[in-house]
């Protein structure tokens, strides 16, 4: 594997700053910003079902990179009800067959961060085939590296996606 930053080197490592203890509250968490999810302020779900919907993301780079959000606000894995929490196995390969299906997909990497909002939410990026230097951390790195695409296009795959489901 020949990971590689998305960046010309040398950088220079440099100290973590303060620690902010508390932290900020995030969205949808007491004291903090309403949930954009549970208020209908993000991107419209391309597919959805009883459980969990699918999202396209805005201002990315990878096309065929999706959202999926549970319906019921709660954090993470931890907070989701067994059902769902099963479920989410389910639904998770689901997506990721949908999205190797595009085609041009080496590999379907799963992120779940929960730093800027408190609603369920994980993350699927497409590795495009070929691109080894985005391997593994790396990913998410070059995904914000790489010029955008327009909104549209995001929209269009992750409809393709859905289509898939
Ligand atoms: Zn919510």
């Amino acid at each position: 594997m020949t990971m590689t930053l998305p960046y010309l080197e040398p950088l220079s490592p440099r100290e973590p700053g303060e620690r902010q203890i508390p932290e900020p509250p995030r969205r949808g968490e007491p004291g903090g910003p309403p949930c954009r999810i549970c208020a209908g302020k993000t991107s419209a779900a391309v597919w959805s079902n009883d459980n969990w919907t699918l999202h396209p993301p805005v201002k990315g780079s990878l096309p065929g990179a999706v959202w999926l959000a549970s319906r019921v606000h709660v954090d993470s894995f931890s907070d989701l009800p067994d059902e769902l929490a099963a479920d989410f196995g389910r639904v998770a390969a689901r997506v990721e067959r949908a999205i190797l299906a595009l085609g041009d997909v080496a590999r379907v990497h799963l992120y779940r961060w929960g730093d800027g909002g408190a609603h369920f939410h994980v993350w699927f990026l497409p590795r495009p085939l070929g691109m080894v230097e985005a391997s593994g951390m790396m990913l998410p790195l070059w995904e914000d590296a790489l010029p955008n695409v327009p909104d549209e296009e995001l929209a269009k795959a992750a409809e393709r996606v859905a289509a898939k489901m």
